[in-house]
């Protein structure tokens, strides 16, 4: 059976059960870890009812609806305002963590973004590992970056795993989604079912993994062909947040008109409004130039799969075959696998809020370098 307070989490019944056993004697911190769009947040609300409801998380008290609803007093969701959790938002995370409880026995600090936590961590580690023991920390992550290592030890871990692409394929259609869609939605969604419902009703989504699958085939060794195809692979992307950008729009005209409507000077909450856009952006950016270099690996790596595969089944010459092209494959192995190393390299880099163009750029030239090598 589903469990309703969890209602929101799709999927991911493995994390659920854990949470919700942790929720009857929970510890200081828990770490919880995915790939973007696999329902942390929900989780940790979710999670947050049931350390803030006197029951355990019956779902219908006045404590879990608040907290359903972000809006229970002792739980704090910390949003970073920049590109990175800064100095600042450390020193308001300490402050937070003292205080005491308003109205429930706990207070639940949700910090979000924490593969973004750089520089940041150090001051924070302290502060996380004791705090008060009415306070427990849920911590939102990606991944775990090398900046997050110590802080990640000192939390209980609990994955959410990316779903497969066959159960995304049937959420999307129950959700009204034309078959051919969702299943190219489901394969472009990297396992996240907030990506694959974004990409649901994306009609350029073909047209740009097509792009990303041809920059192989298009690489010739010059510099001016790779600009123009950074450029393109980058117009690409930004067409794919316009309708986001159109939403976010409309967000702000509808905030514009309720504060003129109520005759306020100035609109309360705009700037929050407008820092939630830009986290929301970035991250939806991020994750498709991720899907992209992913299609750009899968272009290297899947013909030497294929080729390899061709060796198993006896008869086909397999990579270290003998006879005159023998060490062809071979070098083709070598080629992808430096490749999509580089491709996975850049993919990585993308949590530093890079240059885009150039990062691009630069990955382009070394992937016309591998293949000349290759060859050679
Ligand atoms: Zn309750």
């Amino acid at each position: 059976m589903s469990d309703p307070l969890f209602a929101e989490v799709v999927g991911q019944e493995e994390a659920v059960t854990t949470l919700r056993a942790a929720a009857r004697n929970p510890v200081h911190a828990y770490l919880l870890l995915g790939p973007s769009g696999v329902g942390k947040r929900a989780a940790a609300r979710a999670f947050a009812a049931c350390l803030l409801c006197p029951d355990g998380g019956c779902g219908t008290c006045r404590h879990c609806r608040l907290a359903l609803a972000s809006a229970h007093p002792d739980l704090v969701v910390v949003e970073r305002s920049g590109p990175f959790i800064g100095v600042n938002e450390a020193r308001e995370i300490t402050r937070l963590a003292v205080r005491t409880p308003l109205e429930a026995r706990r207070r639940v600090l949700v910090l979000t973004d924490f593969h973004l936590v750089d520089k940041a961590a150090p001051a924070l580690l302290k502060t996380i590992e004791e705090p008060p023991a009415s306070t427990v920390f849920v911590i939102l992550a990606d991944r775990v970056v090398p900046e997050l290592v110590t802080i990640a030890s000192r939390c209980v871990t609990v994955e959410l795993r990316p779903l497969a692409p066959s159960r995304l394929v049937a959420l999307l259609q129950a959700e009204g989604a034309p078959r051919h869609q969702a299943e190219l939605a489901a394969r472009a969604a990297g396992g996240s079912l907030g990506r694959a419902r974004l990409l649901a009703a994306d009609q350029g989504l073909a047209a740009r993994q097509q792009a990303w699958a041809e920059v192989r085939g298009q690489l010739d060794g010059s510099g001016a062909t790779v600009a123009v195809l950074v450029d393109r692979l980058l117009a690409g992307t930004e067409a794919a947040l316009e309708p986001v950008r159109a939403r976010q729009r409309q967000e702000i005209e509808q905030l514009a008109e309720e504060a003129g409507a109520l005759g306020e000077r100035g609109l309360p909450g705009r700037e929050e409004v407008e820092r939630r856009h830009r986290r929301e952006l970035r991250r939806i950016r991020t994750d498709e130039l991720r899907a992209g270099l992913a299609t750009l690996a899968r272009s290297y790596a899947e013909p030497v799969q294929a080729l390899t595969r061709g060796s198993g089944s006896g008869g086909g010459r397999g990579p270290e075959g003998p006879g005159p092209e023998g060490r062809r494959p071979m070098g083709r192995v070598a080629v992808a696998s430096r490749a999509v190393a580089a491709i996975d390299e850049a993919s990585r880099a993308l949590d530093h809020n890079p240059n885009e163009s150039l990062l691009l750029q630069a990955l382009l030239l070394r992937l016309s370098a591998v293949e000349r090598e290759g060859v050679a």
